[in-house]
């Protein structure tokens, strides 16, 4: 199924029916039959041709134990510490990929808004770029207990003394939303957990509903599992087709409660270099076969990174330039978006 030129059009609505059923039978067998989606929302338009694929390029600006170095677990405590680089490393990285014609969607924990300059993310707003909240101090949404909040909380429990834990989650959403409307003008568009989670909010209808009291109407909390661990050349053939695989199970879709998912799409960058020591090759040969994917099936793509992990791991940009050079390459298949315009058109699917 690489051959999707407009003279093979009615083949490629056979083969996103072919997909679309096929991923209609995943969803019921992960028991997702009440949700909307993941693949089951027609994407052919009324007159029968077919929309195009959703690119998204996603940084979530923290940063990241093992950073610049193995060693380093400092970060855990103090993830809105944001040294130079990776500040550095998030400006180029929007210049970039506005120079390719798209917006790059920023996540930010609320602690960013505690240093004393913050001109460079000014200039990311003023430049066009959607920033989300991505709590103050990268919590737990999920944790039923203090220590399973965050690290600094394990450290410091008298921060948190008297207030039960799902107060401090809502406490935490939302400070960042009042730190951003205090010290760069925007509410935040839409809300990443921390961590990704393989069943999203699925078990927790009570954070969807505080989310949509916040007044979120998508969150970014799926990751789906996939494979990692690479041992030789036979399992990097199948880690990375599984990573393709999961590409399906990586759809937007709506949650009974009416909030939106926009998951996160395999493999992002701290799973790849930090978990499994991955070298930048092989992530660009995972991503460009992931992206690839979702071009050929007028899919959904949401990659997720760091800037505090890829000025470390890819200093030259290259993973981001690939990508956009993967929409470009494809104008009459591929958009840019940002995770804004991927929930307008769940929303309202044509
Ligand atoms: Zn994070």
């Amino acid at each position: 199924m690489n051959n999707f030129s407009s003279t093979t059009s009615v083949t490629s609505v056979i083969d996103r029916r072919k997909w679309l059923r096929q991923t209609a039978g995943l969803a019921a067998m992960l028991g997702l039959s009440r949700v909307t989606a993941l693949g089951a929302r027609p994407d052919e338009s009324k007159d029968g041709s077919v929309q195009r694929a959703m690119i998204a390029i996603t940084l979530d600006l923290e940063m990241s134990a093992q950073y610049p170095t193995k060693d380093q677990v400092h970060w855990n405590f103090e993830k809105g510490n944001l040294n130079e680089e990776t500040k550095r490393y998030a400006v180029e990285a929007a210049r970039r990929v506005k120079q390719a014609g798209g917006t790059l969607h920023f996540f930010v924990v609320g602690r960013v808004f505690e240093q004393e300059n913050i001109d460079w993310l000014r200039e990311i707003v003023a430049a066009g770029h959607p920033v989300g909240n991505h709590t103050y101090d990268h919590v737990n949404v999920k944790a039923q207990q203090p220590e399973d909040l965050q690290f600094r909380f394990r450290r410091a429990p008298w921060l948190i003394e008297g207030r039960t834990t799902h107060d401090v989650i809502v406490e935490n959403i939302r400070l960042t939303t009042e730190a951003m409307k205090n010290r760069i003008d925007v509410s935040p568009a839409g809300f990443r957990t921390p961590g990704g989670f393989n069943n999203g909010l699925h078990d927790v209808p009570e954070i969807q509903q505080l989310l949509i009291d916040q007044g979120f109407r998508w969150v970014s909390s799926l990751y789906p599992s996939h494979r990692a661990a690479i041992t030789d050349d036979a399992t990097w053939n199948e880690v990375r087709a599984d990573i393709v695989a999961q590409q399906q199970a990586s759809q937007p879709f709506v949650y009974p409660s009416g909030l939106i998912e926009i998951p996160m799409s395999p493999i992002s960058d701290v799973t790849a270099f930090r978990a499994h020591q991955w070298k930048l090759d092989q992530f660009l040969e995972a991503i460009q076969a992931a992206v690839s994917w979702t071009i050929e099936h007028r899919a959904t793509f949401d990659f997720l990174a760091h800037p505090s992990c890829l000025y470390v791991t890819d200093p030259e940009f290259r993973t981001i330039d690939l990508i956009c050079d993967l929409v470009n390459k494809s104008p009459d298949k591929a958009e840019f978006a940002d995770l804004d315009h991927i929930a307008d058109r769940v929303a309202k699917p044509k």
